[in-house]
């Protein structure tokens, strides 16, 4: 095909994508269902129904409709920042002198800055939808409680949002911003719940942590009339809704005779690369395309590259159902220099299964060459990348590089997942040189693999 390929390729009004792509559907393998963590059996809808919304249980569990059609009142939410364009790199490639081709799909045109709002958008509707009044979650970097306050504050919910208090504290921004939208930011561990009320007793002065957040915010949750909680990421559902990125992705360059022969996404809770790859995996797993996936992971979290594939809790407070992914145990906390984002101990279990399965590589990358990475995107690409994108942004170099050594034209996607405004700390800590990198020793992991359950199922 011989089209002129912009720098930006949008997609119309009409060439959006109606339906979210369920990639389960295609899955041949599919994951282990959740745990009931008391009686070790598969959770039932009846036993999430507490916690979460009906519609997002019900997508869920759905492991059988390939399409999930997008309900008109968040289509037009989505109009409003999307389609998010897919850009092609040519500043970057000119300066690696690189004969691959390099796309980024450019997530952070929104005011939250994160491909969060995807799926944001879609749980605040459907709570809406169900006559909910209320909702809670947590935070940590405050991207995803960003994006929640502003679905929220466009359908009129209440939202009370945990944010890690050490978090909040570092970026008072992010909180202004929640505040702005109408969210109650609490920082977390707080007395509003018995679980905060119990950390706070046992260690006052801790900056406390997405674990403990989890737990606040779901206590608020079921025993609040008229709330549930939400989460940013990991379940089938967020991966579902981020289907959206991969979908434009796969439009856009059918319209211009393009294929990725490399996709590079970041990874933390796995969210924004099961989206991203969701479209192109089809063919991957029924033999017909061979396109190669990376998932890029910090060197201070490893879950992928070092990880046990094994049930574990999602939460730190050991409250949630127990899924099977791969995870350092949610015991495990990152080392208190890391800046980089992408912190949580465990991986979505679709992403992990696909990994087990051997359709996708997992590479884990050091946070000063990261951000080297970063500013190098910066300055040739004129965005300010945050720190998670820059996981593959850095990938994604090395691979131009490689082709530049082997003399191969390769075209490569990368997701760039947001922009980094609000995460000025981290690059004054790269900027003065005071940024450090931590490489957890054996013994660091098996710590957070005792907080490893031991029963059956864990033992094969
Ligand atoms: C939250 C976040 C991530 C990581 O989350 P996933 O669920 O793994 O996608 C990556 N990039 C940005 C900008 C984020 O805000």
């Amino acid at each position: 095909m011989n089209k002129k390929i912009p720098v930006k390729i949008y997609l119309t009004e009409d060439e959006m994508p109606k339906s979210w792509y369920n990639l389960r559907a295609d899955m041949k393998q599919k994951h282990e269902p959740f745990l009931h963590p008391g009686k070790l059996v598969p959770c039932t809808p009846e036993d999430l129904y507490p916690v979460f919304c009906k519609e997002l249980v019900k997508q869920e569990l759905d492991q059988e409709n390939r399409y999930i059609e997008i309900p008109e009142g968040i289509r037009d939410f989505y109009k409003m920042y999307r389609p998010s364009p897919l850009v092609r790199a040519y500043f970057l490639e000119k300066l690696l002198d690189t004969p691959a081709e390099i796309y980024y799909k450019h997530e952070g045109n929104n005011t939250s800055g994160s491909h969060k709002l995807n799926s944001a958008v879609a749980q605040a509707y459907y709570a809406k939808q169900e006559g909910l009044t209320s909702l809670t979650t947590e935070t940590g970097a405050g991207q995803w409680g960003s994006a929640l306050s502003m679905a929220c504050a466009f359908y009129g919910i209440d939202l009370k949002v945990y944010m890690v208090k050490i978090s909040s504290q570092q970026k008072p921004y992010r909180k202004a911003l929640m505040e702005t939208y109408g969210a109650n930011v609490i920082p977390s561990p707080s007395d509003t719940t018995n679980v905060g009320r119990k950390i706070l007793e046992e260690n006052p002065t801790t900056g406390g942590s997405l674990g403990c957040a989890i737990s606040e915010a779901i206590e608020v949750a079921v025993t609040t009339d008229n709330c549930r909680y939400v989460l940013g990421s990991v379940l089938d559902h967020v991966l579902l809704h981020q289907s959206i990125i991969g979908q434009e992705c796969k439009i856009a360059m059918d319209k211009y005779g393009i294929k990725p022969d490399i996709i590079i996404g970041c990874a933390g809770g796995g969210s924004n690369l099961g989206g991203l790859i969701a479209p192109f995996m089809a063919g991957k797993i029924n033999g017909t395309d061979d396109t190669r996936i990376i998932a890029v992971e910090p060197s201070s979290c490893p879950s992928l590259t070092r990880g046990k594939y094994v049930y574990d809790f999602g939460d730190t407070g050991k409250t949630t159902p127990l899924m099977k992914m791969y995870t350092l145990g949610c015991g495990f906390m990152p080392s208190a220099n890391h800046a980089g984002g992408l912190r949580y101990h465990g991986m979505s279990p679709i992403i992990s299964k696909l990994y087990d399965d051997g359709y996708l590589e997992a590479r884990s990358v050091e946070q000063t060459a990261v951000f080297d990475a970063a500013i190098m995107f910066a300055r040739t690409e004129g965005i300010l990348p945050a720190p998670e994108s820059s996981h593959a942004i850095k990938v994604a170099i090395d691979e131009a590089l490689e082709c530049k050594k082997t003399g191969q034209k390769k075209t490569i996607l990368l997701g760039m997942t947001g922009t980094g405004y609000f995460d000025m700390t981290a690059y004054i800590a790269y900027n003065e040189k005071t940024m450090t990198d931590y490489i957890p020793t054996e013994a660091d992991l098996e710590q957070g693999f005792a907080s490893l359950l031991d029963i059956p199922q864990n033992k094969q």
